[in-house]
């Protein structure tokens, strides 16, 4: 519950690497009806990346103690590392705004929407797999090695699309913002 009453709810978006969706997630939390949730990871941080900020970075073993302590309300292993969203997160998140946004995987959705919680869920789909893997390419933060592993699993989470609430393609980015915006039925925010 918000200070108006109204109750909160999760938007949850996923899709595949390189889609544009943490893009639309970064620009989604400049809303003031917006919180977000800080995930859990055992990947490594990437240049740039902040501890707290991006991800929570634990080891193995503390991930699986989150697990075995139910710290987390849905976690998966993604790309050969394991994420996961912590349930105080969402507890805190919940008093900042009417909407957290959680940037999740495939499998973290289908677990989040047996849990009953209210949500609404937004898949974001790259314009083709070639703009995809050129993007990735662009990108530059991905040895070959896991480059090939990230593609291999994109069609497989493209499979999952049609389980979410909206589908929305990433050919022009601002187009899909505002799309999503007003799916959301929110404001654009102006970058700062
Ligand atoms: P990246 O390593 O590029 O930051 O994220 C890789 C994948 O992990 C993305 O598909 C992202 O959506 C997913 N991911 C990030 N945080 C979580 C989480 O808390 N739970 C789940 N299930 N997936 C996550």
């Amino acid at each position: 519950m918000d200070s108006t009453g109204s109750s909160g709810r999760l938007v949850v978006v996923s899709g595949p690497t390189a889609s544009g969706k943490s893009t639309l997630w970064r620009r989604l939390v400049l809303h003031p009806q917006v919180g977000f949730s800080v995930s859990a990871t055992t990947r490594q941080p990437r240049p740039g990346e902040v501890d707290g900020k991006d991800y929570f970075y634990v080891s193995n073993e503390r991930f699986q103690q989150m697990i075995a302590n139910g710290e987390l309300l849905e976690h998966a292993m993604v790309h050969g590392c394991y994420y996961g969203t912590l349930r105080s997160e969402i507890q805190k998140a919940l008093h900042v705004g009417l909407n957290i946004v959680l940037e999740i995987d495939v499998q973290g959705f289908e677990q989040l929407r047996q849990s009953g919680l209210p949500m609404v869920s937004v898949f974001v789909k790259p314009p083709s797999m070639e703009i995809l893997a050129a993007r990735l390419r662009e990108r530059g933060s991905e040895t070959e090695e896991q480059m090939a592993r990230r593609l291999s699993i994109v069609e497989k989470e493209m499979a999952h699309a049609d389980e979410y609430d909206h589908v929305v393609v990433n050919d022009d980015l601002e187009a899909m913002i505002q799309q999503v915006h007003d799916l959301l039925g929110l404001e654009m925010q102006n970058q700062s």
